[in-house]
């Protein structure tokens, strides 16, 4: 496996800058190999090598994955000069890693969002090539009708620049003055499902993501609650 610099690795999992980890190393308390190491400058392998950090094991990993059910109000970014950030619901012992959003939903828009540092992932579920379909449940002030279904399977143009979608699936739930619909689209357009229903002369008054790939929002979540993914539903995504 690849070696790397121990104090690399210790300042990766959220174990200090280089500094403090030099300084912890110099006071004996970490261990490599059953052996007090004080050079942070060794070559660890973190496969295989064993690192204890004052007694406790050294779990390295160089990736994490979140699903988040974000909650109305926050930024899907890692910066904002105004409004709170996805990152703000995050605890620090997972900002080290340094995790981002994989796409976007729009500030007022609620459920599935992925939060990981694995740029590669992000880049293959994002590219438009690959078509990752992504689900929305949404209440629309106004009746949804078969026509709308027959029309988002054929593509509806945007009112502001022309734009004609791909088919998307829409599933309505309930047909009334406030609709409510599934929509499942493959691409990721800005504001997507609230233009495609303007397109149709609708509204779009709630809207949550529940799945994105075979990925599906976890329902135990608390708007605003996270967990890690496991292995399997990383897989999922894309
Ligand atoms: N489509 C939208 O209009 N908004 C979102 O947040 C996601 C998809």
């Amino acid at each position: 496996a690849k070696k790397q610099r121990l104090d690399k690795v210790l300042s990766n999992v959220g174990y200090g800058s280089r500094a403090e980890i030099k300084r912890d190393c110099k006071r004996g308390l970490v261990v490599v190999n059953k052996a007090v190491v004080t050079n942070p400058g060794v070559q660890v392998d973190t496969d295989n090598d064993e690192i204890l950090f004052d007694g406790e094991r050294v779990e390295y990993r160089e990736f994490i994955y979140l699903m988040l059910n974000k909650p109305d109000g926050y930024i899907s970014a890692t910066f904002d000069k105004f409004d709170p950030i996805v990152l703000d619901l995050i605890d620090p012992s997972y900002l080290v890693f340094e995790p981002f959003p994989v796409g976007r939903l729009d500030k007022d828009t609620e459920g599935l969002l992925v939060l990981t540092n694995d740029g590669k992932l992000s880049h293959r579920v994002l590219s438009p090539k690959n078509h990752v379909p992504k689900t929305y449940y949404a209440k629309i002030e106004g009746v949804v009708t078969e026509e709308d279904v027959a029309a988002f399977e054929d593509g509806v143009t945007f009112l502001d620049d022309g734009y004609k979608t791909m088919p998307a699936q829409l599933k309505i739930l309930k047909s009334d003055e406030e609709s409510e619909i599934e929509l499942t689209i493959h691409e990721g357009k800005f504001h997507q499902v609230k233009r495609m229903f303007e397109s149709v002369g609708k509204k779009v008054v709630y809207l949550k993501r529940i799945s994105m790939g075979n990925l599906k929002l976890d329902e135990n979540l608390a708007l605003g609650e996270y967990r890690e993914l496991t292995d399997e539903e990383v897989m999922l995504i894309e």
